[in-house]
């Protein structure tokens, strides 16, 4: 491992943060969040972890920015209560496990958990950019009837969606082979680097608008006849069930999502290499 010392690590995770609170990325909430995690994995995983979570940060930033103002994607943003400005618990639900892995990682420093890793950078990073990019598409389809739906309920994919995320986790994908040569981690081969954090962030990402579609709750605006993921509406109605599991909001459906990234990843590195 190799080690740039504290001082600058927490030079890092504080240039991050500055950079979430300078362009409000984040609440104050997910500022909290962020550098919870940020701490954890750079402390647990080390400077290879770390970088791939900035590289995360970095592509899903730039995404949040990308035409903010576009007045499609701030009707989605209001409408279904994601994207735009993290709280603690959305921060927390895409955080929390990647943190979980990296402490695991440091008392059992397995390739496999390296790669559960990268499944989860990826899927985050994918489910982000195709909701940020996919609200800018002209139509959207709800993945379980391929009915037409509107752009930003969970649940619903564009082609465009989907291309971003494919490109989302191949990013991750060549982040990782760039990180791992730069820090010389020797044992992985370049393929397996780039293929599979791309595999297994596109099927997470597509896994989170499955359970987004199916059991994620959603309730309805009696007054706006609108699905939405709020349980009061931006009219200041009280919104009433619709359909879904309760309790299982959009932050549980990311928390799990990553998970099937990272099993995804986890496994096809144990039917390649075996360990
Ligand atoms: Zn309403």
């Amino acid at each position: 491992m190799v080690d740039f010392g504290l001082f600058s690590g927490v030079i890092a995770v504080l240039l991050l943060a500055s950079i979430a609170a300078r362009h409000e990325l984040l609440s104050e909430g997910g500022i909290l969040a962020a550098l919870l995690v940020g701490i954890t994995i750079l402390w647990f995983g080390g400077w290879v972890w770390f970088l791939l979570l900035a590289s995360f940060f970095l592509i899903s930033s730039g995404f949040t920015k990308f035409r903010e103002h576009d007045r499609r994607k701030k009707l989605a943003m209001r409408e279904f209560a994601k994207g735009g400005v993290r709280d603690f618990w959305q921060v927390g639900a895409n955080g929390a496990l990647a943190a979980l892995v990296a402490v695991i990682y440091h008392f059992l420093p397995l390739n496999t958990l390296y790669f559960a890793y990268l499944g989860i950078i990826a899927t985050v990073t994918a489910d982000t950019l195709a909701t940020e990019i996919g609200v800018l598409s002209k139509e959207a389809y709800l993945l379980t009837t391929f009915k037409k739906a509107p752009r930003g309920l969970s649940g619903a994919v564009s082609w465009m969606g989907l291309l971003v995320s494919l490109l989302a986790s191949s990013l991750i994908g060549v982040s990782a082979l760039l990180i791992n040569n730069y820090f010389n981690f020797t044992g992985i081969d370049s393929a397996a680097l780039v293929l599979i954090p791309t595999v297994a962030g596109f099927f997470g990402a597509l896994v989170d608008s499955l359970m987004g579609a199916t059991i994620q709750v959603m309730y309805y605006c009696k007054k706006c006849r609108k699905p939405t993921e709020r349980s009061v509406h931006k009219c200041g109605t009280k919104t009433v069930f619709y359909r879904g599991w309760n309790g299982v909001t959009n932050d549980t459906v990311n928390l799990l999502s990553s998970l099937v990234g990272a099993l995804i990843a986890a496994g096809l590195y144990h039917a390649l290499k075996g360990y």
